[in-house]
């Protein structure tokens, strides 16, 4: 079922805890990836061996310790509820399979290991989302649903997601392996070097290279999900996986309305992980990995260490120029711009303070823009569709680069919420199929109106996500 070949236990054991999985009876597949199966060349679907029952040749079966910066408070931490199955290779690409909600680990703490059924579709459905919005995301093989109850806000049924991605390197990998022992952390980063950056392994300034290259990176995904509107929710060091992957869908959602100060998640009191605080927060936790290496790289360069903090503080403004621009070449594709001038910057930032005025929807003000229907966007002032026009006539390929750079269907919160209610509670997953159907095929107009359709406004304020 699998090519496993585990190069993570080649790094010794304080960087993994071998477990073993408590046994679950009658596990039940509810989800299963069959598009993804096929790419990664797995034909089995054993419910057994998805829950982490019956033990294939060649796993790995570690939990693996990271730290992090919790809403701006370091932490040691550890996959609490996760287990690596193994690094899964094909065609010389290699993948970490991973089972997530498979019970306690050696980095548990208070927690039950587990992971509730709702939110096991939620990354599921949502992972399946950003994948096909071509953001870059960790992936979703399966799901299987096991007979014990979880305790929430409500029982719940309990399931376990197996999680593939590049790597499950955070920058919390970092922040532990820096803190774990003599050497750690020059191992650490020149494994992750080799596995995620191998074009800069043998340059001779390796570690402030792969710092920029991280850098780079994340700013670019995080300009996708701007672009899109998404919100990620919990944006932790722990949370930040290095490759650029987005890991880790607890209480993320999208934008309905447009406005920076989106915030959907229940623990998110302060907003300090709102819509519009993203990109400053990447970068915030973009230093708490620049600084894990001043004292290797002083070390290993024999620079003074204001002469090494001061490159990496170069290099960590330099983030802020490669968001920016990633983010308005994004932004000028939604409007049709093969390229960018300094008056368009000035026409998208004038559009997104009328949107914010006229509280319009971020995703069908987009869809409407790429059909030309004006008189659906009165939220836009006559002059600024006037000069929007005009701009827009001299661009050849406007209508490709609209069609492809603005979706019609984004899972809309409240839509997911009905739908994994009905999944998870009434064993109903027809909406929930058709949802998932729907997210897969996006920049398509032709799907079921009330997923194009945003909720409405009380609705939409009301709605809440939780972590699980
Ligand atoms: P997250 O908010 O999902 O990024 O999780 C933060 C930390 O809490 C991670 O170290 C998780 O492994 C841990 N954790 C979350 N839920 C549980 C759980 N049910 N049991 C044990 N650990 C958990
Ligand atoms: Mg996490
Ligand atoms: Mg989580």
């Amino acid at each position: 079922m699998f090519n496993f070949n585990n190069t993570i236990l080649s790094l010794g054991d304080d960087f993994y805890s071998k477990e073993k999985v408590v046994p679950t009876k009658d596990p039940k597949l509810v989800m299963f990836n069959d598009a993804l199966a096929s790419q990664l060349n797995i034909q089995d679907k054993n419910p057994e061996v998805l829950v982490g029952n019956t033990i294939v040749d060649g796993a790995a079966m570690v939990a693996l310790p990271y730290a992090g910066h919790q809403f701006g408070t370091f932490t040691m931490l550890g996959d609490g509820r996760a287990m690596l199955l193994g690094e899964h290779v094909v065609d010389e690409e290699r993948f970490d399979i991973q089972l997530k909600g498979s019970g306690r680990t050696a980095f548990s703490k208070v927690g039950d290991g587990k992971l509730p059924l709702d939110a096991a579709l939620r990354e599921f459905l949502i992972s399946e989302a950003m994948h096909h919005l071509n953001i870059p995301t960790t992936r979703s093989l399966a799901i299987v649903e096991t007979p014990s109850k979880i305790i929430r806000e409500e029982i719940k049924p309990a399931g376990v997601l197996t999680r593939v991605a590049s790597s499950h390197i955070r920058i919390g990998s970092f922040e532990y392996a820096v803190r774990s022992g003599e050497g750690n952390l020059k191992k650490f980063a020149d494994y992750t070097i080799n596995r995620h950056y191998p074009e800069i392994e043998d340059c001779p300034e390796k570690y402030f290279d792969f710092i920029s290259a991280v850098v780079d990176r994340q700013a670019s995904l995080v300009a996708k999900w701007q672009a899109v509107g998404f919100i990620h929710g919990v944006m932790n060091s722990d949370n930040v996986q290095i490759a650029g992957e987005t890991i880790d869908y607890g209480p993320c959602a999208f934008l309905d309305t447009y406005h920076p100060e989106t915030v959907f998640s229940s623990i998110d009191t302060n907003g300090r992980y709102q819509f519009g605080n993203q990109p400053s927060i990447m970068q915030w936790n973009l230093t708490r990995f620049a600084e894990t290496f001043i004292e290797l790289i002083t070390v290993e360069t024999g620079l003074d260490e204001e002469v090494v903090t001061g490159r990496l503080e170069e290099i960590l403004a330099e983030y802020a120029h490669l968001y920016n621009a990633y983010w308005f070449d994004l932004m000028g594709q939604k409007l049709g711009f093969s390229s960018i001038d300094e008056h368009d910057k000035e026409l998208i930032i004038d559009m997104l303070g009328m949107m914010i005025e006229a509280e319009m929807d971020y995703t069908s003000t987009f869809t409407a823009l790429t059909e030309g229907k004006f008189d659906e966007l009165s939220g836009l002032s006559e002059t600024w569709i006037e000069t929007y026009k005009e701009r827009v006539s001299g661009e050849e390929n406007a209508q490709d680069l609209m069609n492809a750079a603005n979706p019609y269907v984004i899972p809309r919160n409240h839509i997911v919420e009905e739908a994994l209610f009905n999944a998870w509670k009434h064993d109903d997953y027809d909406l929930y199929n058709e949802l998932l159907a729907a997210v897969r095929d996006p920049f398509n107009p032709d799907h079921n109106e009330y997923f194009m359709t945003r909720p409405e406004r009380h609705v939409e304020m009301g709605h809440m996500t939780y972590c699980g």
